[in-house]
């Protein structure tokens, strides 16, 4: 069995409520070792992180505002957003960024909310998770601004095809790949693209509840994605690479440990066999 890392998941999200724990678990059973929450609101981002505090050994959080909710944050929420970042369970800013897809804020709001957060990252030093749908130009503009979190950022869940990765990956970001891959109608671009992601960008995740791998087999008769099944987006961008699955593993836990700076340390158990838990 593979040990992986979650590095995107919302687990504090409400369809987890009724069976938290029992993903936790299912997870850690399928190989994952360590989950990181997602924060994409205040409220959720404090949620993230009493979330770690129940389960310190598996999970670490982010905190920031997801550019669909920008309009929430304002100027006077930095003190706040300061005190959550400087959380010990807190090991990034984000999610943040752009998103022009569906524009639930408006792009000027997005783009003030995403300042904001790239400043504050910026000033305490953690790396940034980043979130970018359709706004590929102006997401790197602002980044481009910001050349000292640049390279500490990661772009979580990238969709998008060889040009613009290449552009990310000049620009310093890693790249964080989900179940999108698994997608035959809509993840041709990022197949394409994975074999040009160096090995020490690459990260996996499974942005659960969101984007079930439709390469499940037998096909789940929910909808819900959760971190266990991270070993089917593994497998597939272990083939579209060309890479075994066995070095990708290896790879992207290592990647994930050194960017957000924590270690997963072997525990033997009374009953034989281990664990891992984070330190
Ligand atoms: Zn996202």
């Amino acid at each position: 069995m593979h040990v992986l890392i979650d590095i995107g998941v919302n687990l504090a999200h409400e369809s987890f409520a009724e069976d938290r724990a029992e993903v936790i678990a299912r997870a850690r059973a399928a190989g994952v070792a360590a989950m990181i929450v997602t924060g994409s609101t205040l409220a959720d981002s404090a949620g993230a992180i009493a979330l770690c505090r129940e389960f310190p050994g598996v999970l670490r959080a982010t905190v920031g505002v997801h550019p669909h909710h920008a309009t929430t944050l304002q100027a006077g929420d930095a003190p706040l957003l300061a005190e959550l970042l400087a959380d010990p369970m807190t090991v990034a800013a984000g999610e943040c960024g752009l998103d022009y897809y569906r524009n639930y804020s408006p792009p000027a709001e997005q783009r003030r909310a995403f300042e904001l957060q790239l400043a504050l990252a910026g000033q305490h030093g953690r790396p940034l998770f980043l979130h970018q749908r359709e706004a590929h130009a102006d997401f790197l503009a602002m980044l481009r601004e910001h050349p000292g979190v640049a390279t500490r950022a990661v772009l979580h869940c990238f969709t998008d095809g060889v040009a613009e990765l290449e552009e990310c990956l000049a620009a310093g970001l890693c790249i964080g790949v989900t179940g999108w891959v698994c997608d035959e109608r809509r993840g041709g671009a990022l197949r394409a693209a994975l074999p040009r992601i160096p090995d020490d960008r690459l990260m996996l995740e499974t942005d659960g509840p969101y984007l079930l791998p439709r390469t499940i087999q037998p096909k789940p008769a929910h909808r819900r994605n959760e971190p266990m099944y991270l070993p089917v987006v593994l497998d597939e961008v272990a083939r579209c690479r060309g890479q075994a699955p066995t070095e990708v593993a290896a790879l992207t836990t290592a990647n994930a440990c050194r960017f957000f700076g924590f270690t997963l340390r072997e525990q033997a158990l009374a009953a034989g066999g281990v664990i891992y838990v984070l330190a």
